[in-house]
């Protein structure tokens, strides 16, 4: 049985780009949602999950999913892992300092500057059609890419290692900015946790 992690900050402390009442319904009401679901899909399969080494190893490892669960997991085992990282990678603090060292040095090298990586977050997250997440990622050539991914789908399962994700599911922004995508993505780049990014970004390296 999977539980619901909690949030790390509280409901109110992304105001005013993420106003309490929508973190509120996010976390308790489609988090949750995702984790019930999850947790009724492997119901007929009570030790699947420990067997291959929890969440992580079984989104990444699609072929150790049973083909009558498979979708159902992509969409709500995804679900769960997309917002557990997600509430990683905003922070209510400017964690920018910690933007620096090998992570900073990729960056520049891959898109020019912070600035330009989160452009390439926004131009791709304000592109995508439909309900999905903008990534960015390491990919399996070892290279930093910002990728995104319809529905709860992850990189997982094509090989990527994720280092943050954001939103694109109109409830992770309508209540704040109606159907603004653009202007959501916009603020939430002032609250990028980029010392999670970092954290995970050393964590890839030390492997
Ligand atoms: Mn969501």
């Amino acid at each position: 049985m999977m539980k619901l992690k909690p949030l790390p900050y509280d409901y109110e402390d992304l105001e005013p780009i993420i106003s309490k009442e929508a973190m509120i319904e996010h976390h308790l009401k489609h988090h949750q949602g995702y984790v019930d679901k999850f947790n009724q899909t492997l119901k007929s399969y009570p030790s699947l999950l420990d067997s291959v080494g929890g969440l992580y190893a079984l989104l990444a490892s699609p072929k150790y999913i049973p083909q009558e669960i498979k979708d159902k997991v992509i969409d709500f085992g995804g679900g769960v892992y997309t917002h557990n990282l997600f509430w990683d990678s905003i922070s209510p603090v400017n964690t920018e300092p910690y933007f620096k060292g090998f992570f900073k040095a990729d960056v520049d090298k891959t898109f020019g500057s912070i600035y330009d990586l989160k452009k390439e977050l926004i131009e791709v997250g304000k592109s995508h059609f439909g309900s999905g997440w903008v990534w960015l990622v390491i990919t399996k050539e070892n290279k930093l890419r910002v990728m995104s991914l319809d529905n709860q789908q992850t990189p997982l399962m094509r090989g990527h290692f994720p280092l943050l994700c954001i939103d694109l599911w109109e409830h992770a922004y309508y209540l704040d900015f109606k159907s603004e995508r653009a202007t959501f993505l916009n603020a939430i780049m002032s609250k990028v946790n980029w010392a999670n990014v970092q954290y995970r970004y050393e964590l890839f390296n030390a492997l």
